[in-house]
């Protein structure tokens, strides 16, 4: 089996200094891949995280001969110091408050950012070491973005992935740090980038867009995998003797009172000052509600010693007795307020016990708490979940219901409906969210994206520039060949111009045309974005004898007939692949949802589907599709209850392959010549065609599905000279 080199901050394992020895870690990623199953995800998994270098050899030596759990340990030693600024200057000052949009807490130092530099070199430089032929290497989260590009730079033929566990905020945000260059530099080295939420996937894409200015070859290896849990080991625990033990002594003293349910680790993205704020309210505004209600907040220590951290503690304390003291009784406490830890066999009984579990994150990657709220919960005590549509995990729990926690009258409302929610559609749909957790496991979220990073194919690495004598090496094979020649016209047959009305072919470039085209054995067609009557201008006016196509194969002119044909696609390709995409992804989260294909249309209907869940994804997926899909010759309507993908009856790509359909015979070469991302549907759809050997040729230096480029426009005649005397 092949192995994967999972890297992380931290191993699963830390130093415990009062037992002086090691024991297992909590936290999302340990947990999903403690209950991985090496088989069913096809690797084996060794773990590579950072320790100090305050523990002690023999302790190193102690963890190396007995592992922990069965993943083996491997842990790269820095410098205490360095660490310290590492992760609390630059991953806890700057990137965890920024990427979670929390903007006036980012504290941005030179050391820090020198210190996350060091740090990721030194993880990078004992991969390189301990890398083996055939290894992948798996790399996680804010705090080792810098890793995978420090790696490429050594070992350039090694296959990466990168996981990102918290949100990719807006690219309006992520311009505003100092090292966003180096940091998607970096990302882009990956071979597979992931994340929890389309939304992410999408920030991180207009980020590259906006900060590197150019579309990435590498964005077919970017997905979605919204993590999961273990979720049997939940549904095991849910039956466990000590799990009852807990729910026998709290049942006692909970008697007839319905509880709502937080389990926030100590944290300004969790929403703590928000959701106790809702919970003020709806108390104020529910009065039938007092004495028949607890809110039981679990609040787990986190970065103890920082003090913003110190300062919300205080705050939440505070807000605790303020509604404890105004609403309170002898009888009856509204809040109990838990400031410490608690095992998993206490938290199962939490889970069941309480009616509501309330999710008020600012912003959360993902939310396990959620997941393990479902798996633990038996159809004899079904819970609601209140979910904030700022968590990665509303995009998973179809039946939670949705708040907006900066809204504090409606979720005070929603606290309400969730407590008189009826009872056998509180089981109908906690069986269903449970069904799909069921079905979805840490480990198919791990071997679904561990499948992609070796299954799909590596860059291409074959990309050439047009040397100076103009002569690409393919080109002695033209001679006696039939060949179909593909042109684009603005910015590759003329220079582009600031008016476009006054772009006119240049002299030299109407003789080459002209010979070219009485060539026997070439066919050359040029096909433009521009209308028919700019493209009459410059070539039907002019007595070429080439067809000519305009508004990107929306019409063509042959010069046989003397006339414009217009072409109505049947099949368009690209972009219906990148939109069957996106609608699946939203079909597997929304029941009752399902997919049309109307041949020019692709239709997303939900008219069926949980009403407040789907509409938020109607509008979630509204905006995706028009952002991933700005480039393409599509329009995206909302209708009603449906979600429709229009060709716009014109792509490039979908010209070329029709055109190559309908030749009596095949050409044996195929060359395709343009500089604008329209260009680019035209060199997708003959790159892989096995039936012609194509030549695919970018005008620039921008990133490209070509493999040969020519400089600037500068120079396409001297390549179409060099084209002619070799045919
Ligand atoms: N958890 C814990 N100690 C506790 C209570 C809960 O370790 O006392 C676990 C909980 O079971 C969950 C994790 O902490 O797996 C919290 O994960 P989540 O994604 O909800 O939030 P994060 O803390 O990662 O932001």
């Amino acid at each position: 089996m092949s192995r994967c080199l999972l890297v992380s901050n931290r191993l699963p394992v830390a130093f415990n200094s009062k037992l002086n020895t090691f024991v297992q870690s909590s936290g999302g990623l340990v947990s999903a891949i403690k209950g991985l199953d090496s088989k069913k995800v096809g690797f084996d998994i060794e773990w590579i995280g950072i320790l100090t270098d305050e523990i002690r050899t023999e302790k190193l030596i102690e963890l190396n001969e007995n592992p922990i759990g069965n993943i083996p340990c491997h842990p790269v030693i820095v410098p205490k110091k360095i660490y310290e600024d590492y992760y609390n200057l630059y991953c806890n000052n700057v990137l965890w408050p920024l990427f979670h949009y929390e903007r006036n807490l980012v504290r941005h130092k030179t050391a820090g950012w020198e210190a996350y530099v060091k740090v990721n070199r030194i993880i990078a430089d004992a991969i390189v070491e301990r890398v083996k032929t055939d290894d992948v290497l798996w790399v996680h989260d804010f705090q080792l973005l810098l890793v995978p590009g420090f790696v490429k730079e050594k070992l350039p033929g090694l296959r990466i992935g990168f996981f990102l566990h918290i949100p990719f905020p807006s690219s309006e945000i992520f311009r505003e740090l100092p090292e966003r260059e180096e940091i998607l530099r970096s990302l882009l080295s990956c071979d597979q980038i992931g994340f929890h939420d389309l939304s992410y996937l999408n920030h991180f894409r207009s980020s590259i867009h906006r900060i590197l200015g150019h579309l990435s070859e590498s964005e077919k290896m970017w997905g979605v995998y919204p993590i999961s849990i273990d979720s049997e080991h939940f549904n095991i625990l849910a039956s466990e003797n000590e799990t009852m033990n807990f729910i026998e002594r709290y049942q006692q003293n909970k008697k007839m009172m319905k509880w709502i349910l937080g389990v926030d680790r100590l944290d300004y993205i969790k929403g703590l000052i928000q959701k106790l704020k809702a919970f003020k309210t709806f108390l104020r505004e529910h009065p039938e509600e007092r004495e028949k209600v607890q809110f039981v907040q679990v609040v787990i220590p986190s970065r103890t010693d920082v003090p913003e951290y110190q300062l919300l503690r205080d705050k939440i304390e505070q807000l605790v007795s303020n509604i404890n003291g105004e609403f309170g009784s002898p009888a009856w406490m509204p809040i109990y307020y838990l400031y410490h830890s608690v095992t998993e066999f206490e938290l199962s009984a939490l889970y069941q016990l309480s009616e509501v579990l309330f999710i008020g994150s600012k912003r959360d990657g993902m939310n396990l708490v959620s997941l393990e709220y479902v798996m633990s919960k038996k159809s004899s005590h079904p819970g609601v979940i209140l979910m904030s549509e700022f968590a990665g995990a509303h995009s998973t729990l179809s039946y939670a219901m949705s708040i907006n926690p900066w809204d504090t009258n409606d979720t005070a409302n929603k606290i309400k409906e969730a407590l008189t929610h009826p009872e056998v559609k509180k089981r109908n749909e906690m069986e269903a969210m449970k069904k799909f957790l069921q079905g979805y496991t840490s480990s198919d979220w791990a071997k679904a994206i561990l499948r992609d990073l070796v299954w799909k194919p590596k860059k291409e690495e074959i990309s050439h520039l047009l040397p100076e004598d103009g002569k690409f090496s393919w080109m002695r094979e033209l001679k006696g060949k039939r060949i179909l020649f593909f042109c684009d016209l603005d910015g590759t047959l003329a220079p582009i111009s600031p008016h476009p009305k006054d772009v006119r072919l240049p002299g030299q470039t109407i003789e080459l045309l002209h010979a070219i085209s009485d060539k026997n054995n070439c066919e050359f067609v040029v096909i433009s974005g521009r209308d028919k009557e700019f493209m009459e201008e410059q070539f039907i006016d002019h007595d070429f004898n080439i067809p000519v196509a305009a508004c990107h194969g929306a019409y063509v002119y042959l010069p046989k007939d003397h006339n414009w044909q217009g072409l109505i696609p049947n099949d368009p390709t690209n972009w219906k692949e990148k939109v069957m995409e996106i609608f699946n992804l939203y079909t597997k989260r929304t029941p009752e949802s399902f997919i049309e294909d109307k041949g020019h249309a692709i239709t997303w209907h939900y008219r069926n589907s949980p009403q407040d869940f789907a509409d938020f994804l109607a509008s979630k997926l509204f905006f995706e599709l028009e952002e991933t899909l700005s480039n393409q010759p599509v329009k995206v309507n909302r209708g009603k209850k449906v979600i429709e993908v229009k060709s716009m009856h014109a792509n490039k790509g979908y010209f070329v392959q029709n055109w190559i359909q309908n030749l009596k015979s095949r050409p044996d070469i195929v060359v395709a010549l343009g500089d604008d991302t329209t260009d680019e549907d035209m060199f997708v759809s003959i790159q892989d065609r096995k039936d012609i050997r194509p030549y695919c040729i970018k005008v620039g230096n921008e990133k490209s599905h070509a493999h040969y480029f020519i400089k600037d426009q500068g120079s396409v005649n001297i390549f179409l000279r060099n084209f002619l005397v070799s045919l």
